[in-house]
């Protein structure tokens, strides 16, 4: 038998707990992965992920795989042995990417930045004359801050951007088509509010003509993927077995953030996130990330002096069900990262968490 855990309140980076539409839909009888009854519900997905990109990008889809996968998936089809991929580096999400770029065999430019703070697009444009990528994170989930992607479109010249907005979206405002991005990935579990497994991904028509033919990946070759979903193409061509109770579960949880209503999301991200971090601060406690870059929906709290960081988060998780984050790398025993994302971004939960992390600092 399973042990049943009791409700835990996921405050984490991780996993945040589903928008019940999206739960309930993982329990409906499975279609056929061929089934157009099943085809239907992929396209209607597809469809609404342009949405939530602010795309038009017919090739957008909801890879199999999770936001790593919409991470390599990007790498792969667009850099080769001795391409020139410009990075920027701001916590953990730029240095992975690095390292992905580096097995694709791309000569890689780090542009290496304070953690913590936003990505510089002047510094990132000047660190290369002609690269074929630059790519940044847009919501860096180590560290909490917002990064402008608009203003690396500006600057990209003939490169390709590629934007991770695993964190960022459904939860801040993203534009790819108007802030120039042409590959872009993310992942279900946070914002969304889905649980993972999938990696919703956008890229352009001009950045797919100028794809790698045969990527060192087989199963993430968007060349054959673009069949599979994500174009209107009539005759549609098996690839691999769609994840259809996951598809099915985006789409339940797509329909419901449209349902509310995109700018109404961000809304209340922000709603949510700018209380907690006030309230953080009346505690007398620092935040992390620099002011003005901060994400809403994911906070980062400098662990004081003198309290055990871990033993915080234990007394959260035995006595209140609240499950928040360690940082990461360097700041591990230093940051704390509190997530409001997707059904956790509302003043309840804020409420919670403080009061919460309040008792835990005094008594753990
Ligand atoms: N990029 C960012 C910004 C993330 O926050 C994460 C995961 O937290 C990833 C990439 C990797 O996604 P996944 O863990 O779903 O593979």
């Amino acid at each position: 038998m399973p042990q049943i855990m009791p409700e835990r309140h996921l405050f984490g980076p991780g996993p945040t707990n589903a928008y019940p539409e999206a739960t309930v839909a993982l329990g409906f009888p499975l279609l056929g992965h061929l089934d157009p009854a099943f085809i239907e519900r992929l396209d209607n997905t597809c469809e609404m992920l342009r949405t939530v990109w602010g795309t038009t990008n017919q090739r957008t889809l909801p890879l199999s795989g999770t936001g790593s996968a919409g991470m390599e998936a990007a790498f792969v089809n667009t850099v080769g042995p001795g391409d020139v991929a410009v990075i920027a580096v701001n916590g953990l999400f730029g240095e992975r990417m690095c390292d992905v770029a580096a097995r694709c065999g791309a000569e890689v430019v780090r542009v290496d930045h304070e953690w913590g703070q936003p990505v510089d697009a002047e510094r990132v444009a000047a660190a290369h004359p002609a690269p074929k990528v630059i790519a940044a994170v847009h919501a860096e989930t180590s560290t909490g801050s917002l990064s402008d992607i608009s203003a690396l479109g500006e600057l990209k010249g003939d490169a390709i951007l590629i934007a991770d907005a695993v964190t960022s979206i459904a939860g801040t405002e993203l534009a790819a088509d108007d802030w120039g991005i042409d590959v872009g990935y993310a992942g279900t579990q946070k914002c969304i509010g889905v649980a993972p497994g999938l990696a919703p991904f956008t890229i352009s028509d001009a950045a797919f003509e100028r794809r790698i033919e045969k990527p060192q990946s087989w199963y993430l070759d968007l060349g054959m993927l673009g069949g599979y979903a994500g174009t209107k193409a009539s005759g549609r061509t098996y690839h691999h077995t769609a994840p259809v109770a996951m598809v099915a579960s985006l789409e339940a949880g797509l329909e419901r953030v449209l349902a509310e209503g995109l700018e109404n999301v961000w809304a209340r991200h922000w709603a949510a996130g700018t209380a907690l971090q006030n309230g953080i601060e009346e505690m007398g406690l620092d935040l992390f990330a620099a002011e003005g870059h901060r994400l809403p929906q994911l906070t980062s709290v400098v662990v004081p002096d003198g309290v055990d960081s871990a033993k915080v988060r234990r007394y959260l998780l035995e006595r209140f069900q609240i499950e928040i984050g360690a940082g990461v790398g360097q700041f591990a025993s230093t940051v704390w990262r509190i997530g409001l994302m997707g059904p956790n971004a509302n003043p309840a939960s804020v409420t919670l968490i403080l009061g919460a992390l309040k008792e835990a600092v005094a008594k753990a």
